[in-house]
C-alpha cells in the first residue's frame, strides 16, 4: 500500500482516512467580529488528486452548499483516494445578506466596495478591499488543489439548467482538462464560449485554470431557493466528478444527452410589464417560437417574446416582473 501524508491546510492537520471541518478567519468589521469561512477537509488513505469544492462566493446561491454538503456526506474517508478541500460558502458576508453582494458593506461605503463581487476579483489582493482579500484567501487554498469547481446558481429572479460553464479556451493545458472535468461533471449541459463575464479575466474558474488548477463553473437552479431537485442532481453530477478522477467507487451516472453551446444570447425586455414565460426551461427552440408575451398591469399583451434564431433554452428569468432592458430568457447557442 502507498503511504499517504496527513494534509496539513491553514493549520488543520487531517490523518489519511479522516475529515474535519472548521472555520478559517479571513475578515474583521468595526466591531471586531472576524467573518471566517467554513471548511471542509477529507483525506484519503490512498494517493488521488486533491479536490477543491466551493459554493457560494453569491450569497443567494444556497442551492450549491446543499449540493456539496449532500456528495460530501456519502463519501467515506476511508474509502477515499486523494483529498477534498471543500468551501460551502465562499463569501459568507453576502451569505448574510441573502444576496449576490454583502450588500450592508457596498451600501456603507460603495467606493471603498469597489470591486464588490469577489468571484470577478482573482487571483484576489491581500492587502486590498473585502472582495479582493476574500478572493485572495480562497485563491490560496484552490492553488494547493489539482482540480476545483466552483458552484453557482444564477442570481435570485434566475434559473439556470445544471449547465457547467468553461473559461477562456486560451488558459493552456489545464483548458482541455476542465473541458474533460465538465464532461465528466455529466450535467447533460457545456457551455464553451469565448465572449462575456465567464470566460474574463478575474474570475475564479479562469484564474485557477490559469495557475495550473483546471475548473470551470457549475451553475444550477435558481438563486435565493433551496430545491431538493437542484440538490439532488448537483450531488449527483460532483460525484461523477470525483469517480471520473478515481477517487470514489461506483459508477458515474451519465446524461440521456449532452448539448455542447458556444455562445449565450440573452434576450432583454422591450416594455415594462408582467412577465409569462411559457417555454420550458431546457426546451429546444426554433427561430420564431414563442418563449412567452409580456402584460401590462390591464392584462394587455405588449410584447410576444420569440427566439431570434434557433438556440436551447437554458437561463430562465423567474421575477414576475420586469423593466425595458431586464433580461427575459437566455439562449444557449450550438
Ligand atoms: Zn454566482
Amino acid at each position: 500500500m502507498t503511504f499517504v501524508e496527513s494534509m496539513n491546510i491553514e493549520g488543520f492537520v487531517v490523518a489519511p482516512g479522516e475529515q474535519q471541518r472548521g472555520r478559517i478567519p479571513a475578515l474583521e468589521l468595526a466591531d471586531g467580529t472576524v467573518v471566517s469561512l467554513p471548511i471542509h477537509l477529507i483525506n484519503g488513505t490512498r494517493p488521488g488528486p486533491r479536490v477543491y469544492l466551493g459554493a457560494a462566493i453569491h450569497g443567494d446561491e444556497v442551492n450549491g452548499i446543499a449540493l456539496l454538503a449532500r456528495a460530501l456526506a456519502t463519501i467515506d474517508p476511508k474509502a477515499l483516494s486523494g483529498s477534498i478541500v471543500c468551501v460551502p460558502v465562499q463569501q459568507p458576508l453576502a451569505l448574510h445578506a441573502d444576496h449576490r453582494l454583502p450588500i450592508a458593506q457596498f451600501l456603507k461605503s460603495p467606493l471603498d466596495q469597489v470591486p464588490a463581487d469577489a468571484w470577478t476579483c482573482f487571483p484576489g489582493d491581500p492587502d486590498g478591499n473585502i472582495a479582493q482579500v476574500i478572493a485572495a484567501r480562497l485563491f490560496g487554498l484552490i492553488t494547493q488543489c489539482d482540480y476545483a469547481l466552483d458552484v453557482h446558481t444564477p442570481t435570485r429572479g434566475g434559473r439556470y439548467v445544471p449547465i457547467a460553464i468553461l473559461g477562456n479556451p486560451d488558459l493552456g493545458p489545464g483548458a482541455a482538462k476542465a473541458e474533460e472535468l465538465a464532461h465528466a461533471l455529466g450535467s447533460g449541459w457545456i457551455m464553451r464560449g469565448e465572449r462575456g463575464m465567464y470566460v474574463s479575466d478575474g474570475i475564479l474558474c479562469v484564474e485557477a485554470t490559469r495557475a495550473g488548477v483546471p475548473c470551470f463553473t457549475f451553475e444550477i437552479g435558481e438563486g435565493g431557493r433551496l430545491e431538493e431537485e437542484s440538490v439532488a442532481t448537483g450531488a449527483q453530477c460532483v460525484l461523477n466528478l470525483l469517480r471520473s478522477l478515481g477517487m470514489t467507487e461506483g459508477e458515474r451516472v451519465p446524461p440521456a444527452k449532452t448539448h455542447l453551446m458556444r455562445e449565450f444570447l440573452g434576450l432583454r425586455a422591450h416594455h415594462g410589464g408582467l412577465l409569462v414565460t411559457e417555454a420550458e426551461l431546457g426546451q429546444e427552440l426554433k427561430k420564431g417560437d414563442r418563449i412567452g408575451v409580456i402584460l401590462d398591469v390591464f392584462g394587455d399583451v405588449l410584447e410576444t417574446v420569440t427566439a431570434p434564431v434557433d438556440g436551447l433554452f437554458v437561463r430562465a428569468t423567474t421575477l414576475g416582473t420586469v423593466s425595458r432592458g431586464e433580461r427575459v430568457a437566455t439562449l444557449g447557442l450550438l
